[in-house]
């Protein structure tokens, strides 16, 4: 996830084009901003990079989630079927539209499990949102099968994985809509960002307009002034927009060397006893921004990271034991500790976020570790952290 390595001239020349007008905005103040639409140039080349027919940048990848949850219909009381392996915004999403988290297993893809998803349904579900976690891809072919027989909204929560794909069609370009975040970690950044993209013409209209107060975006600027819906301010800055585009014109080359880096630490490790990788339903998509694996058990996962850790190996999660990827350390979640009332608080079945049981997910995030995969690594770095991983995984 290494956008930050490589703010470099390009995002600088993008941003010195807004700097150079004052146009800090992305709407309106056409003559003074001499042909400068970065957010709009971004959107334009990010649906034709990902094959959909509309993008639109939001604040955040979370004001992406909310948006795009907004857009599709999904509201007060709807179910809406969440991985418990995620990073927790794609739970605060549902909660801030007024809907309910309702979790099911992940697989060896340590996505949704789509077997998983099927047996939670209810009368009351609306929605579908697997989590593309760690720049790779759910089952996600079974999960659209699933969704498109029982009418449910399939909504992608792809904001680690820009530029992976499943049998080569974009991640994030399965479902009614897709969401993607260009926040300080990802694979691409716009300092703060995200975006929602759809082939949905309708979902797209709701998408601008939720995202800026119901305003219509027809013609030029904000269009009529029509109220289309009460909505919300998720908009992106025409700066943050700049270096997103800088950005994204390199993703061809910043998936080529993580797929290099990944491949050499990969196959180096396929020779320790004990270790296995995460499925990938399609490896030649892994946008490869980690390298995950799994040791035989959870006690010998603990042993692996500190094992890596002493060695000088940074950036291994093991999902377990961290607090803001996996459900068992949301404490705030758990009793929904939060600034005020929750919409969910109100309904008569409200579920009991401190009971929440996934024997299977915790028996796969228990011995998942996940290697985050760097650009700036040159040769000898590369050869040094295989030599060390391998030294310091193969006595577990
Ligand atoms: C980063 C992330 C988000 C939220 O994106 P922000 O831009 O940080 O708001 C949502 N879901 C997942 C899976 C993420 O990794």
């Amino acid at each position: 996830m290494p956008g930050f390595e490589i703010f470099g001239d390009e995002e600088r020349k993008e941003v010195n084009d807004v700097l150079e007008t004052g146009v800090l905005f992305r709407y309106g103040f056409d003559a003074a901003r001499k042909e400068h639409w970065k957010a709009r140039s971004f959107e334009t080349e990010l649906a034709a990079r990902l094959g959909v027919k509309h993008a639109h940048l939001c604040a955040s990848g979370t004001a992406a989630l909310s948006t795009a949850l907004a857009a599709c219909g999904i509201g007060a009381g709807d179910e809406v079927i969440v991985p418990p392996f995620t990073f927790v915004a794609t739970i605060e999403s549902v909660l801030m539209a007024g809907a309910v988290p309702v979790f099911a297993e992940v697989d060896d893809t340590l996505c949704l499990s789509p077997e998983a998803v099927a047996a939670a349904l209810t009368p009351n579900t609306r929605a579908v949102v697997p989590v593309h976690m760690c720049g790779a891809m759910a089952r996600i072919d079974e999960l659209k099968t699933l969704c498109d027989r029982k009418g449910l909204v399939l909504l992608e929560d792809a904001c680690q994985s820009v530029g992976a794909s499943y049998q080569g069609k974009a991640l994030g370009s399965f479902g009614k809509a897709g969401c993607f975040s260009f926040d300080p970690v990802k694979t691409i950044t716009c300092g703060e960002g995200g975006a929602v993209v759809t082939d949905d013409a309708a979902v797209y209209a709701a998408t601008h307009a939720f995202a800026d107060h119901g305003h219509d975006h027809i013609g030029s600027d904000r269009g009529a002034e029509d109220h289309l819906m009460v909505g919300s301010n998720f908009r992106i800055s025409e700066l943050n927009a700049a270096v997103g585009l800088a950005q994204l014109r390199k993703l061809d080359w910043i998936l080529e060397t993580q797929r290099r880096n990944k491949a050499a630490i990969k196959t180096a490790m396929q020779a320790i006893d004990g270790v296995t990788f995460r499925a990938l339903p399609d490896p030649e998509g892994d946008s490869a921004t980690f390298l995950t694996f799994f040791m035989p058990d959870l006690d010998k996962a603990r042993q692996a990271a500190a094992a890596l850790g002493t060695a000088g190996v940074d950036g291994c999660f093991h999902w377990f034991d961290n607090n803001w990827h996996y459900i068992r350390k949301w404490e705030h979640f758990h009793t929904l500790k939060a600034a005020a009332r929750l919409a969910v608080q109100a309904l008569p079945n409200c579920p009991d976020f401190s009971d929440v049981r996934l024997p299977q997910s915790d028996g796969l995030i228990g011995r998942a570790i996940s290697m985050q995969i760097k650009l700036g690594w040159n040769a000898d770095q590369l050869a040094q952290r295989i030599e060390a991983t391998v030294e310091a995984l193969k006595g577990i």
